[in-house]
């Protein structure tokens, strides 16, 4: 069995005010081929999956490029169409192949393309025929276009959210890609539109018992995988919603069926996925009462994860507010300040502008007399058993709050933040992170409470408002109506 993989990924936030070119995906994580790292990245586990496969079955894979750009704004329009090409150069020289196999995110949008994993994938089919087989890893929070579905065999997204399950994934997809070529398996999609978007974290009921019921179907009655599409609701694109991607053996009548109940059921809870968001102001109130420390305050969406600059200042300027000078913030983005502050040297006292710089829905910037705590360079956090890189970074006091401020765009994943930047988390009363739900299992065992805050910025955190030009408007919350 002859294989050729590769990995072009990144989510797109079609309202960031950010934009992301080549050094983006450079500088966040680009493999030639055959220099992927033994360890997977999110959207490239389909790697050593498939090295490992190789070994034990005697495959020959061929590796294509792996890259992935943090997720950022509108992806210029040469990087898609250079790396684009770059991959289909690659899979033409590998010809004959039996399979391809793609680590996709899903959520990718360039200014002169809507669908980039579609237009991809329906590529990489007129480049290998129909004999070959395709398959792809997903993001859930990603659009399912028809280009898509028709194009690929195989395609498994995380079920996980925050996302623990991406080598499984890729185990999933890699092993019923190679079913598929040694003729064992003749897989189908069918997919249920959910006709919804919601943030659907599967950490908590009722995903968490759904996310268990559709792995109890796998493998029963000719299912063969079932996906839930969460969507991504800043990405304002045709196809952005929630759906189910049921992948089943050829011709088994009860495959559309099941996909359209699971669709049902999950639209019923609506509404009911998410956690209890707070306003800044209440957010601070209450963690200023709470008896003990340090209660976790996490600003949803202000959330470089999501794809925003992640440099508001709103609850920064909330907690001075409230007088809640007890408190730590990891952190804001502003490489101009780090450079500053690193310029002034530890101990420096200095008046600083830091924070807000890349757009008018952030707060303002602050001015202010500041003192340089720590500076660190190449700072990093922890991410389970990786490494997340923060970029030349500096913690600062200002008014008795500690503000770490970074120069590579990150969302908070773990208190090692706080740590590396002389921080001790457990010493202050409140600990200001940004993140949706990444950050969760790893400050649950240093925080005494935590709090979710949802804080107006750049994100479109309000479906039924937002302005959107392209994405389907007759949807939940903006119609109450199933459409199916
Ligand atoms: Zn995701």
């Amino acid at each position: 069995m002859r294989i050729f993989c590769a990995s072009i990924a990144t989510e797109t936030n079609t309202f960031s005010p950010l934009r992301a070119d080549l050094n983006d995906f450079k500088e966040s994580f680009y493999a030639a081929p055959g220099e992927h790292p033994e360890t997977p990245t999110l959207c490239s586990a389909v790697f050593p999956v498939c090295r490992r496969k190789a070994q034990e079955e005697g495959w020959e894979l061929v590796e294509g490029t792996a890259t992935w750009a943090e997720p950022g704004g509108i992806v210029n329009a040469k990087t898609w169409d250079s790396l684009r090409e770059e991959v289909l150069d690659q899979l033409r020289s590998a010809l004959p192949v039996d399979a391809v196999v793609l680590g996709l995110h899903g959520a990718m949008v360039a200014q002169n393309c809507q669908d980039c994993e579609g237009v991809l994938l329906e590529a990489v089919r007129e480049i290998v025929g129909l004999d070959v087989v395709i398959g792809a890893t997903l993001d859930p929070h990603s659009h399912l276009s028809q280009k898509r579905t028709k194009n690929a065999d195989i395609l498994v997204a995380f079920k996980e959210f925050p996302h623990t399950d991406f080598v499984e994934c890729a185990e999933d997809c890699v092993d019923l890609v190679a079913r598929t070529v040694r003729g064992e398996i003749f897989p189908e999609l069918h997919v249920a539109d959910c006709n919804m978007i919601e943030v659907l974290p599967t950490s908590r009921e009722p995903m968490r018992s759904f996310v268990d019921k559709i792995k109890d179907l796998e493998g029963q009655k000719g299912i063969l995988s079932v996906s839930v599409i969460h969507g991504f609701m800043a990405g304002d694109v045709p196809d952005m919603g929630t759906k189910i991607l049921v992948v089943a053996e050829q011709a088994q009548d009860s495959a559309p069926s099941l996909a359209a109940d699971l669709s049902q059921e999950l639209f019923s809870f609506r509404g009911a996925t998410r956690p209890e968001f707070l306003s800044p102001a209440e957010a601070v109130e209450r963690a200023k009462a709470a008896e003990s420390g340090p209660v976790v305050i996490a600003d949803v969406w202000d959330n470089p994860g999501g794809g925003v600059p992640g440099d508001s200042t709103i609850l920064l300027r909330t907690l001075v507010g409230q007088k809640a000078f007890d408190a730590a913030v990891g952190t804001i983005w502003d490489p101009m300040a780090v450079k500053t502050c690193i310029s002034a040297g530890e101990g420096a006292k200095l008046k600083l502008r830091f924070g807000s710089k890349m757009s008018d829905t952030a707060g303002s910037p602050i001015d202010a007399e500041v003192t340089v705590l720590k500076i660190v360079l190449n700072a990093t956090q922890d991410f389970g058993t990786s490494i997340v890189p923060l970029g030349d970074s500096v913690a600062i006091d200002y008014l008795g709050i500690t503000v770490i401020l970074n120069s590579n765009r990150s969302q908070s994943f773990d208190p090692s933040l706080f740590r590396n930047l002389g921080v001790d988390p457990q010493s202050k009363k409140i600990l200001v992170i940004k993140s949706t739900n990444h950050f969760y299992d790893a400050f649950v065992p240093v925080a005494s409470e935590i709090l979710y805050a949802s804080v107006d910025g750049p994100y479109p955190n309000d479906p039924r408002t937002t302005d959107y030009k392209f994405a389907r408007t007759d949807i939940w919350p903006r119609t109450e109506e199933k459409i199916s």
